[in-house]
């Protein structure tokens, strides 16, 4: 069970707080969308809950389990992010095994997740090429197969998409609904766009200056934007 609660979540570089107790509370499976102008505290977010970022305060619990002080590599969580981070020296298929190689997963298992989430991806004959002969679409679904692969109860993606033109990035953003669909796993998802927040997000969370602003589907924060900072986010009539 992948329910995420974020309670009173703090986050502080020296005197400065980036993140002011943030209460969240995410279901299992849902998918979630964080969006916000640049310098809100959306990644910072995203890296404490993937353990890459130490918590100042408050408390993470995933599940019944309070993970503050659980080190990355043991947390069931994946991260994709908006530069892919793909290894350039490797091949698509080894980017993608990697990780399971790391924690000594047996060949033939490693094997056959690799080649399926490929499938799924469809990026089954790309498996021998080298990232820098990858297209950029091409490098997004690698970078989602490497996690994938994994098979992680959380997903976290920042701003997978930004890097791709207008036409791809309609694509993925349907792929990525899909693999949330067939997935048995939460997604927390960071954009700044809002044609991703609306279409794709079960409820969007918006954020300003470190602190949530509003919570909810969609369709209610189109309809009731508590403020004017939430209504020309979303974009509804002023
Ligand atoms: P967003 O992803 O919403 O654009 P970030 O979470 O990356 O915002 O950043 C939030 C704030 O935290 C910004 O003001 C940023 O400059 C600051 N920040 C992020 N990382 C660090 C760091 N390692 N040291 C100091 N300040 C940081
Ligand atoms: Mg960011």
């Amino acid at each position: 069970m992948a329910s995420i609660s974020l309670k009173k979540l703090n986050k502080t570089f020296g005197a400065l707080t980036v993140v002011h107790d943030i209460d969240l509370e995410i279901a299992d499976k849902e998918f979630i969308i964080l969006v916000g102008p640049s310098g809100c505290g959306k990644s910072t977010t995203l890296r404490m809950i993937a353990g890459l970022e130490e918590i100042s305060g408050g408390e993470l619990i995933i599940g019944d389990d309070l993970m503050n002080d659980v080190p990355s590599k043991d947390r069931d969580i994946a991260m994709v992010f908006q530069n892919y981070a793909l290894y350039p020296h490797m091949t698509v298929y080894k980017n993608m095994a990697f990780g399971l190689e790391l924690r000594k997963a047996p060949k033939d298992e490693i094997d056959r997740k690799v080649q399926e989430a490929a499938k799924i991806l469809d990026i089954s004959h790309l498996l021998n090429r080298k990232p820098k002969a990858l297209s950029g679409g091409q490098r997004q679904r690698v970078a989602l197969g490497r996690a994938m692969v994994r098979n992680p109860e959380v997903f976290l993606l920042d701003e997978p998409l930004s890097n791709l033109d207008a036409k791809l990035r309609g694509t993925m953003r349907a792929e990525i609904s899909k693999l949330h669909k067939r997935l048995n796993a939460t997604f927390i998802y960071v954009t700044h766009d809002q044609v991703e927040a609306m279409t794709m997000a079960d409820r969007i969370v918006v954020m300003k200056d470190g602190h949530i602003q509003q919570v909810d589907t969609p369709q209610n924060l189109y309809d009731r934007p508590i403020n004017m900072f939430v209504a020309g986010f979303i974009g509804a009539p002023q």
